[in-house]
């Protein structure tokens, strides 16, 4: 039986408890033993890149596309924060519609909400 090379490191980690017992003692070091929840907020899969994993990219003519505006987006941070939720991930594919400028006025704008 032949296996590739991730069936190969997957056969190797699956039979090494010292792995998973590292990677809680460096877990449990920076992070404690707990749950951290996050807001992920999606706000546009649009993409001008063209991954081929990635079921967002350019060529998938099948993917129905949206791309929420900024005062949508600082509002649901706004619901997020409000369930004491203190960390928020704003995703998108590379969008071009979000300059560098847009995206900072909105995390700003986040941020003062949150205060
Ligand atoms: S969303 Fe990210 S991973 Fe997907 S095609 Fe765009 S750049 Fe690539």
């Amino acid at each position: 039986m032949m296996l590739n090379k991730t069936e190969i490191i997957l056969s190797l980690i699956k039979n090494d408890n010292k792995i998973f017992e590292r990677a809680t003692e460096i877990r449990n070091k920076h992070c404690g033993n707990e749950a951290h929840i996050r807001g992920v907020i999606h706000f546009s899969n649009y993409c001008i890149s063209d991954c081929l994993y990635c079921g967002l990219r350019k060529s998938n003519k099948e993917m129905k596309r949206f791309r929420m505006d900024e005062e949508t987006i600082i509002k649901i941070a706004g619901e997020i924060a409000q369930k004491g939720i203190k960390t928020i991930v704003l995703q998108s594919g590379e969008d071009p519609f979000f300059t560098r400028e847009k995206i900072c006025s909105i995390i700003r704008q986040i941020k003062k909400n949150m205060m």
